[in-house]
């Protein structure tokens, strides 16, 4: 590894340094050799990859640390907050030069940990790997892991359950609620930390006459962006506190996180959000709440003799948030369509598709794909109103007939993903590995890596459907 460790360069009152505390008995459960790979680990680091993610060798002679950051939960402010149970374990080059952050999660207790134990189970571990696996080869930004472990030590939560520890990795750990932690705790620190961060992550605003504006602006696009993948593919992160969105726009921290299955707007995955603050269709507007909060953040960075331009421009920042997602969104779900860009009809024709799926609760991730192979009848026998099919066929194809069909036939390939991480999937994957059988784990790898290519030989015909409309949800624990 090409170790570049620079968080520990900040001032000491961001963090704490501590090496992590091992469980007993550690187990391979899974590694990301390709993603090794792209992190230029050498063949004797990948040799001793357990070791690695286990937390029993330590990276580089610099130690691992704890962050420490505040935010919003649920609407509230919590105080401070910080890493209760991940290390920074190191950040290193990888083959396109980026630093990527190695964070070690379920390391043990920190100063940060609040009551909690400082693990991790295997459970939560293995539905982030998988999901950060998932999300990134949808093309969707987000943290990724190069391995997991499982362990002979049990932690308790509901039940005892084994101890597991994963190795995240992310182009960045910064959250909105580290400039929140600064604000509340040590302002001082605010301008320094901040302009840092510009230099590190959006080095381009180094050039705007107002780098923290252009920062501003820079974050709340890249947030924006996320959201419409988010939205196009389906994913519900369940826990958007400004605790766990970070400065990159990259998704983080999986917790009761879910893809859609059956449409439905307002599907809450988090069965801890009574109020269904997070769910799916919420996620939009609750990303532009959280980025109000991080914008109020750099207020107190305005030129004192441009306090009220200053402010002007953060609001013009927050108001180009809509207009983004918007953009984005519409351009991914054309594409998903294979409807024009251009054509004034092709989004009120995607959503009159989507009001089909939602009416007859189909699932989301097959009707695009039966749409894209032509199997307009498969689509219709679902349909309990098969008339009002039929008037949405005629008004798509009639926006397609003069269009080239290929090249639209192409986009949504490139669009459509088979494969998403169905609940019942994971939980399948979770139950052998509890049982030590990692196979599971290994054959939706496998299947995930490449979500828009056909795998007969791979995929379970279970793979494609969601649950049984009648059958009860799934009920993703919170406690992880
Ligand atoms: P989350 O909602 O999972 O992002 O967690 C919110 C905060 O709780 C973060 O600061 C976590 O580090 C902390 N936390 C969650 N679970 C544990 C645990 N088992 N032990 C210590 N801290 C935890
Ligand atoms: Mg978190």
């Amino acid at each position: 590894m090409l170790f570049q460790n620079r968080y520990n360069q900040l001032d000491s009152k961001l963090y704490t340094s501590q090496s992590p505390k091992p469980l007993h008995g550690a187990k391979a459960g899974h590694f990301n050799v390709a993603l090794a790979d792209e992190l230029q680990w050498s063949t004797d680091e990948k040799a001793l990859w357990v070791e690695i993610c286990s937390g029993q060798h330590p990276l580089s002679d610099c130690s691992a640390l704890a962050m420490v950051y505040a935010g919003h939960q649920f609407g509230h402010w919590a105080g401070q907050l910080g890493d209760g149970r991940g290390l920074l374990l190191a950040q290193v080059l990888n083959k396109k030069n980026q630093v990527i952050d190695l964070h070690l999660k379920g390391a043990g207790l920190t100063p940060y940990s609040r009551g909690g134990d400082g693990r991790a189970v295997l459970r939560s571990v293995i539905r982030e790997y998988l999901a950060g696996h998932a999300l990134n080869s949808l093309g969707v930004p987000s943290s990724n892991a190069v391995g997991f472990t499982s362990s002979q030590q049990g932690v308790q939560r509901e039940t005892l359950e084994p101890g597991a520890m994963l190795l995240r990795t992310s182009d960045c750990h910064i959250r909105f609620g580290h400039f929140e932690w600064i604000n509340q705790y040590a302002p001082e620190l605010l301008g320094d930390f901040a302009m840092q961060c510009i230099a590190w992550h959006y080095p381009e605003c180094l050039e705007d006459p107002q780098p923290i504006l252009s920062f501003a602006r820079a974050v709340v696009k890249r947030t924006a962006k996320m959201i419409a993948d988010w939205q196009a593919v389906g994913f519900a992160h369940g826990v958007m506190n400004t605790d766990n969105l970070n400065i990159t726009g990259s998704t983080l921290d999986f917790g009761p996180f879910g893809f859609l299955e059956r449409f439905k707007p307002d599907w809450i995955n988090n069965h801890s959000d009574h109020q269904g603050r997070y769910c799916y269709q919420n996620q939009p507007r609750m990303a532009h709440w959280n980025l109000s909060i991080l914008l109020n953040n750099l207020m107190p960075l305005a030129p004192h003799t441009e306090k009220e331009s200053f402010k002007q421009h953060m609001i013009a920042c927050l108001a180009d948030f809509e207009v983004t997602f918007l953009q984005h969104y519409q351009e991914k779900m054309c594409f998903k369509m294979g409807l024009p860009q251009f054509h004034k009809e092709s989004f009120e024709c995607t959503l009159h598709f989507l009001q089909i799926l939602q009416r007859e609760k189909l699932d989301y991730t097959q009707s695009f794909i039966r749409l894209q192979e032509g199997h307009f009848n498969a689509l219709k026998d679902d349909c309990i109103d098969r008339d009002g099919f039929d008037a949405f066929m005629q008004r798509y194809q009639s926006i397609r007939i003069h269009q080239d069909q290929a090249q639209l036939n192409d986009s949504m390939q490139q669009h459509n993903p088979r494969y998403i991480l169905r609940n019942h999937m994971a939980q399948q994957a979770i139950e052998r590995a509890e049982h030590d059988d990692f196979s599971e784990v290994t054959r939706l790898f496998a299947l995930l890596a490449t979500p828009f290519t056909h795998q007969p030989a791979q995929e379970r015909a279970s793979d494609l459907q969601p649950p049984h409309i009648d059958a009860t949800e799934i009920a993703i624990s919170c406690s992880s």
